[in-house]
């Protein structure tokens, strides 16, 4: 018999079918003349309930072995449930333990788990309600993130994890070597000597795959990548992580109006699609996670973002009448509090600031007429910040020869970037949007480690 999956039982499951279902235990129940066992097999929050009788061969032994964690197969008949809040359950014909977990031992005790508490069992944290309903809606993202521009013709493309290039300039990057550490081969003046290295030069793990997405663009129109990126910075912050996932389109003949646009419709698409396939996850959040989850959901779709300048958020914030740990002044990076304040007092909602300083913002933003500006946008979402930051790049040869120059960057190593704006360039644009930003955001978890199955992050943290 084919094994059938948990969801598809509770949804679609009806009396008298006879099926197969294989899974964790959650719970079990002996009472005098059966057993009631709680079976999960990750395919949704709800388990199946499986009544297990005396008569079943090796009655005995079966209910002994069947404690929280062991992972049982059973073949049985569904019966209407007798139970409340539960439609159908299996009655068991057969089960078979494949590994038992010893109740003394299994770190899952059938208690509320802290998250710092879970982090430390990574391996088991998956088995819990609140995981299980993170890791479907974080898949449920990704489909989504995938229909959208599949819909919309985009192309996938797969950006180098390895690279030379430091996109965002900020000097972020994890270095990658072959040289055995304790003798790494110095010049004559004692620096290291990258000739003798794998590559034969320096290279790093890659920040941002946005350079290649433009390459990419420059043929196909309109692209997207969707990998991992790393970044050597302080990481000890609720969202940040040295290894997350970020989905970068890039659109030839664009502007940054229509990059705006473009991001508003995705974000309101994704929220969309997850509500409508993971609507009993989004359901557990908001009931335990973070009461607000269903209503920010239902703003993100049914409003328009605020959107506003950089310099217009700047007078807002001076006027606020809150205190601020960073300062507030034209010129200066907004903070995660900044933010904040925008999208979650302020507006209410979230909101697009535009047209940053071109001093705080990366080499290849497009340059206004102002001179001072460029034409950049990034997404701050309630309880979050930044959640999507993009830009129209600069298409201009002189422009953008000027500004690498004027930044100290090595015009050389950019030469196929160039290139690109001296053989049919044009205007374009995109953004990249923090995979794990988004799941924190639609899930209301309040730490970026819990939205990603691995989290990477320095060992010596406290919270
Ligand atoms: P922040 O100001 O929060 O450090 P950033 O401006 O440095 O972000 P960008 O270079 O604009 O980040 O990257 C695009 C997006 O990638 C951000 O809007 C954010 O959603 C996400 N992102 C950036 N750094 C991280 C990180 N360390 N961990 C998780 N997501 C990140
Ligand atoms: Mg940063
Ligand atoms: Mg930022
Ligand atoms: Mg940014």
């Amino acid at each position: 018999m084919m094994t059938r999956r948990i969801a598809d039982i509770l949804k679609n499951g009806q009396p008298d079918e006879s099926v197969k279902v294989q899974g964790w235990v959650r719970t079990k129940r002996e009472l005098k003349d059966f057993a009631f066992v709680e079976v999960n097999d990750g395919s949704s929050m709800a388990n199946l309930q499986v009544v297990l009788n005396p008569d079943l061969a090796d009655y005995a032994t079966v209910i002994k072995q069947l404690n929280t964690g062991a992972s049982v197969e059973v073949e049985g008949v569904l019966v209407e449930s007798p139970a409340k809040g539960q439609r159908i359950e299996l009655k068991a014909s057969s089960a078979k333990v494949f590994g038992e977990a010893d109740p003394e031992t299994y770190p899952l005790q059938k208690k509320r788990h802290s998250f710092e508490f879970l982090r430390d069992i990574g391996h088991l944290r998956s088995r819990t309600n609140t995981f299980g309903a993170v890791f479907r809606v974080r898949n449920a993202c990704a489909t989504a993130i995938h229909n959208f521009f599949q819909e919309r013709g985009f192309l996938w493309i797969h950006a180098p994890i390895i690279t030379a290039s430091d996109c965002e300039g900020a000097g972020e990057m994890f270095a990658v070597t072959s040289f055995n550490l304790d003798k790494v081969p110095r010049t004559e003046k004692q620096e290291i000597d990258y000739t003798k290295d794998f590559f034969g030069r320096p290279a790093y793990l890659t920040v941002s795959g946005q350079l290649e997405a433009e390459i990419m663009a420059m043929a196909f129109s309109n692209v997207y990548t969707f990998g991992p990126t790393f970044r050597a910075e302080n990481s000890n912050t609720s969202r940040h992580l040295a290894e997350f996932w970020m989905v970068e389109p890039e659109m030839a003949f664009c502007d940054l109006q229509g990059d705006m646009d473009l991001a508003e419709e995705f974000l309101k698409y994704i929220f969309k699609y997850v509500l409508e396939t993971c609507a009993e996850d989004m359901e557990f959040f908001n009931q335990r996670i973070d009461n607000s989850v269903l209503a920010t959901a239902d703003n993100i779709i049914n409003n328009q973002f605020e959107r506003l300048t950089y310099t217009d958020a700047v007078k807002l914030l001076e006027k606020a009448d809150k205190k601020f740990e960073f300062p507030v002044s034209w010129g200066l990076d907004l903070q995660s509090e900044h933010e904040r304040y925008l999208a979650e007092e302020k507006f209410k909602k979230p909101v697009i600031v535009t047209d940053y300083p071109a001093k705080i913002k990366a080499f290849y933003m497009r340059l206004s007429d102002d001179e001072q500006t460029v034409r950049a946008m990034d997404i701050l979402a309630p309880k979050i910040g930044e959640i999507i930051g993009g830009s129209q790049r600069e298409e201009r040869l002189d422009v953008l020869e000027k500004r690498i120059e004027a930044l100290g960057m090595d015009a050389k190593t950019l030469w196929w970037y160039l290139d690109l704006r001296r053989f049919g360039t044009v205007p374009h644009a995109g953004f990249g949007l923090g995979f794990e930003r988004l799941v924190q955001f639609m899930t209301g978890m309040a730490n970026i480690r819990d939205v990603i199955p691995f989290p990477r992050a320095p060992l010596t943290v406290e919270f």
